[in-house]
């Protein structure tokens, strides 16, 4: 029977559990045993009763290093230290998001264990695997808080009032990129009452936000930057220019602005110059949602407020951290149902790497680093380094 085991997170500030006592319950059901460690889900709301009445077995805080080496299959939201990464028997899986740009050294360290990694970002993005895809259900909620974060940074109201007193005009906002944590950001803005414009490279874009009910700008002699993927391709330098013409004059207009443009892989584009945010009026808020992979707005720094001229500029980091009771029931949903895939007859581990999604997701595996991209981009990094 395999046992499943869900370590309390340890990055500072990570405040999600990577299974729910609903997502218990369901490992129980298809047969598997389940072990947390006390607390894990004390951040999300999730008590250390709510999981042993779920089904599973909770682990002392000084018990909790031989747990990950009992364990067949171990959940995490962040990846592991390098010192809980050896904890991990050879051999068993590890269900996790990795981000293996950022932590080259641990993906190395998985591989040569024997470690088999699932990385949650690597999961393909097919129809059939949409209840697993965790980049979207962790952008959907990180693009409602910075909506969230804008409007009571502000200055002013963002809905139209009229009142006896006068009216109020509604805030203005403009959303860079319209991708999942954009389109929630837009329908947040648009719910508090804003007038909401938006930019995208990808054309496919502009029916969805307009279905949001807000505007999309258009850039003249705009070329379709979508790869076969549905991701962004890097806009040509002309492309860019012309965009930035473009929004420059709503941005100088607005009263919030988000920024959520990426492209998978690259440092993220930068789009808001400082001459734009000088533009702006005093009282006025960004907030760069692109900060961790580089940053859309040239003043923008990770975990900081910057003031520039009146206007500020957030660089938020871990913002589905910062709702960790939702955020951590979707992660949940999307990390059980992955796993549910490894899952045969009476709980019993059954590892089909022929599976389209498994073997999407597959960053390590039999000593070595299993997908194809990464191993890639890791030994030219240490061919260049
Ligand atoms: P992302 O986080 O990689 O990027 C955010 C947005 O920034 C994207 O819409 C991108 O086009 C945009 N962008 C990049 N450069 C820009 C620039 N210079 N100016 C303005 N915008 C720029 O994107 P994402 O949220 O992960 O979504 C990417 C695509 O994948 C979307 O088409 C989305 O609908 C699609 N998607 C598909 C599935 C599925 O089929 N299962 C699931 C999720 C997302």
């Amino acid at each position: 029977m395999t046992i499943v085991f869900i370590p309390k997170e340890s990055r500072a500030g990570e405040a999600r559990v990577a299974a729910v006592p609903e997502t218990v319950e369901k490992f129980i059901k298809a047969g598997a045993t389940v072990r947390i460690e006390s607390g894990a889900g004390q951040a999300a709301g999730n008590l250390d009763d709510d999981y042993t009445k779920a089904g599973a077995e909770l682990v002392a805080e000084a018990d909790a290093p031989n747990a990950w080496g009992a364990a067949d299959l171990v959940l995490r939201v962040q990846p592991p230290t390098s010192e809980e990464a050896a904890r991990i028997r050879k051999g068993a899986i590890l269900v996790s998001f990795v981000m293996a740009k950022d932590n080259a050294s641990l993906v190395r360290e998985l591989a040569s264990a024997g470690t088999t990694c699932f990385a949650m970002e690597l999961v393909p993005r097919i129809t059939r695997a949409q209840v697993m895809d965790a980049l979207s259900s962790q952008a959907t909620v990180a693009g409602y808080k910075a909506a969230l974060l804008a409007a009571s940074g502000l200055k002013k109201l963002c809905p139209l009032l009229m009142t006896a007193a006068g009216t109020v005009r509604p805030a203005r906002a403009v959303v860079f990129g319209a991708g999942v944590a954009g389109l929630q950001a837009i329908a947040t803005l648009k719910r508090l009452g804003c007038i909401v414009e938006a930019t995208d490279v990808r054309m496919a874009a502009k029916e969805q936000v307009e279905s949001l009910g807000a505007s999309f700008i258009e850039v003249p002699g705009a070329e379709d930057m979508e790869d076969a993927g549905g991701y962004a391709k890097e806009a040509s330098e002309d492309f860019l220019r012309k965009q930035r013409e473009e929004v420059a004059k709503r941005v100088a207009e607005a009263d919030i602005v988000v920024t959520t443009a990426q492209i998978p892989g690259r440092q993220a584009p930068v789009l808001v110059s400082n001459e734009m945010v000088e533009s702006m009026k005093p009282g006025s808020v960004i907030v760069d949602m692109a900060v961790e992979s580089g940053g859309n707005v040239v003043l923008s720094q990770p975990g900081e407020t910057v003031e520039h001229n009146g206007v500020s500029v957030l660089g938020p980091t871990n913002l589905p951290s910062s709702l960790p009771a939702d955020a951590s029931d979707l992660y949940s949903k999307n990390v059980f149902a992955l796993s549910n895939l490894m899952l045969g007859e009476e709980g019993k581990l059954e590892l089909n790497l022929e599976d389209e999604v498994l073997a999407g997701c597959l960053l390590t595996h039999d000593g070595s680093i299993a997908h194809e991209a990464t191993a890639k981009a890791l030994n030219e990094e240490v061919t260049a380094g």
